[in-house]
């Protein structure tokens, strides 16, 4: 009894909210033959229930009471944060369409809670709900918006009242879809959402390796900004709820401030590294990292705060922020930095692709594709852009340090060469020296005759070749007469000029004999002549006598004469004998010479 009470109630006020409606000259929604998408909006009535606790009741009271206004500007869904509830209201007539079923899709993702009532003439009421406070799967079409199915066979008529209540902002764009047309819309925005995030996902993955491979901190806050721009958007077309947190309306709350904290902070982090900042310019560091601190702060604080405190004071920061980003540009740019102009252009994109968005919500610009989808488009490009500018400025890092390499190994070189061609001048002094050295050792300081020990070495080298040719050799020994007397009478310097000219002397006539002439010791001189047999070396020694008589020693305005004698020795090769018996031997000649009234040549 009650249940039909109450039913015939519901009958009466829905006729009498038809009649409202009608009498407040809304004009239904009609769907026709050739209807497949109608906008609910230029239908549609409003009312602001402040506290958010009426009921169907109260509703269809106000319906009648002719509570519920035109939208703003006739179709305006947006209202912006608002408490309690808002019930929009609409009456939908099939006046010959034959589809049944329809769909009404709110297209905006975010709303908490929607209550579908669609109110039939026969009394029947339906009620659907949806929203990101409800788990995802009681959607009635796994889709990223909230989505309701209307029984609406043609000839039907039904009262719709919708109540959304919602800490985002008050957006209700409702639109009614036959399901070919819808599957043919959310086909093409799927398609194209896909695309973006294909995009995204490429990007990523290409320098996800390149930041593993380089370690270049850069590269982590591309992937980092990349990322959280990503979840940006992923929440706010209803993906993120879709996939990601289906049954969580906490995240379905927070993600858009937390995620939008976390894009603006890579996007500054990024900025900083690439434009490498720090070095270039200290002041816009300075407040670039302060941006970053009021991220992380608003950050944490949309996880305690109202949504409606912390969302708008985000998305106010947002264009500063970016804006910021592109003064640094500017700037370093003008400093010379070249891989900022990709950089730039990047920024640059992203902004008109933002703008291009913004500027559909106030009529500067048509709703298109590129216009409607600017944000993804710009974010894009930006974003490929991005990459390419990363990986110019790695290969501008890379000359650059192959430069300094050069340069430095170019240095070293010319170093090396340097030190070389100067160690090269010192050996070659040294071996000078040493040339110099061995020569004075091997000669005598006053006469520059070969010295004694010279002799020996080269004679010993003349024995032998005579030993292997069979050629004669023979010695002969000299010794100045009276050479005491000499030094006695005119003094010791005299007697050293003495040595000097009888040594150039018997240099001079032994020259032509390829003899080796040697001071012996004193003023006894010793000369070997290789192939001369003791007649040969005979007839040289007196030649030799007899110059010396010749040529007196010259010492200033002295003349002094100067008499040799000479014993002649013709080696035994054969016998094998001690050169120092060859060297006894030529001695006794010379003292036979000595004893025999000296200036004379004797022979053994
Ligand atoms: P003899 O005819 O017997 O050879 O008589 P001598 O005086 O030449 O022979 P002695 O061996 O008695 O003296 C050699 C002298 O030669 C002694 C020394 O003062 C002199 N004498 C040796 N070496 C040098 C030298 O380098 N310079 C000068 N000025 N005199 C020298
Ligand atoms: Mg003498
Ligand atoms: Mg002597």
């Amino acid at each position: 009894m009650r249940y039909w009470r109450s039913r015939l109630i519901r009958v009466f006020l829905v006729l009498m909210a038809m009649t409202a409606a009608d009498a407040f000259a809304r004009t239904a929604l009609e769907i026709t033959a050739d209807s497949s998408q109608l906008s609910l909006a230029p239908y549609t009535g409003f009312y602001h229930d402040e506290k958010g606790d009426d009921d169907l009741a109260a509703a269809d009271r106000h319906v009648r009471e002719g509570a519920f206004k035109p939208l703003p500007g006739g179709d305006g869904t947006t209202f912006g944060f608002q408490d309690g509830a808002y019930w929009f209201h609409a009456v939908v007539a099939n006046r010959d369409n034959p589809e049944d079923k329809w769909l009404l899709v709110q297209e905006y993702a975010l709303s908490d809670r929607i209550d579908v009532y669609a109110e039939y003439s026969d009394g029947r009421v339906t009620h659907s709900a949806g929203g990101d406070h409800l788990p995802f799967d009681q959607r009635n079409l796994r889709y990223r918006q909230p989505n309701f199915w209307l029984n609406l066979p043609p000839g039907q008529t039904v009262n719709l009242l919708v109540r959304v209540q919602s800490e985002s902002s008050m957006q209700v764009p409702l639109t009614l879809y036959a399901p070919d047309a819808f599957i043919e819309q959310s086909r093409d925005a799927q398609f194209a959402i896909g695309l973006y995030y294909g995009i995204l996902l490429a990007l990523f993955t290409y320098n996800l390796v390149l930041w593993l491979t380089l370690r270049d901190a850069s590269y982590f806050w591309y992937l980092f900004h990349i990322t959280a721009f990503g979840l940006v958007l992923f929440t706010l077309n209803g993906l993120g709820f879709e996939y990601l947190w289906p049954r969580s309306a906490w995240l379905a709350d927070h993600m858009v401030p937390l995620s939008i904290c976390l894009a603006l902070i890579g996007m500054q982090q990024f900025a900083r590294t690439f434009l490498e900042l720090k070095q270039r310019w200290r002041f816009g560091d300075r407040v670039a990292l302060g941006i970053i601190v009021f991220f992380v702060l608003l950050g944490v604080a949309a996880t305690q705060l109202p949504y409606r405190t912390v969302v708008p004071l985000a998305s106010a920061a947002v264009f500063p922020s970016i804006c910021w980003i592109l003064v640094e540009t500017v700037l370093v740019l003008r400093r010379g930095y070249k891989p900022a102009k990709l950089f730039l252009l990047a920024w640059f994109l992203f902004l008109l692709g933002t703008g291009m968005f913004s500027a559909i919500a106030f009529d500067l610009l048509p709703k298109n594709f590129v216009t409607e989808y600017g944000v993804q488009i710009g974010s894009a490009l930006e974003m490929l852009l991005l990459s390419v500018a990363l990986g110019y400025r790695y290969a501008a890092l890379r000359n650059e340090n192959e430069r300094i390499v050069r340069e430095a190994r170019d240095q070293l070189e010319h170093k090396v060469e340097m030190r070389t061609s100067e160690l090269r001048s010192a050996l070659a002094q040294l071996e000078d020296a040493h040339h110099r050295l061995s020569e004075s050792s091997r000669h005598d300081g006053l006469t520059e005759l070969y010295n004694r020990t010279h002799f020996r070495e080269a004679f010993e080298h003349l024995l032998s070749e005579a030993r292997n040719s069979r050629h004669p050799i023979s010695l002969l020994m000299i010794d100045l007469d009276h050479f005491k007397k000499i030094n006695d009478t005119y003094g010791h310097l005299v007697g050293d000029d003495c040595l000097r000219s009888t040594s150039n002397t018997m240099a001079e006539i032994l020259a032509p004999y390829n003899a080796l002439l040697a001071r012996f010791g004193g003023e006894e001189f010793i000369a070997a002549l290789p192939g001369m047999d003791l007649a040969q070396a005979s007839v040289v020694a007196e030649e030799l006598r007899q110059s010396l008589h010749q040529r007196p020693c010259v010492s200033g305005d002295l003349i002094v004469p100067v008499s040799a004698s000479i014993g002649v020795h013709s080696v035994d090769i054969a016998a094998k004998n001690s050169i120092e018996s060859a060297l006894q031997v030529a001695d006794q000649a010379l003292y036979a010479a000595k004893a025999e009234g000296r200036d004379c040549v004797r022979t053994l």
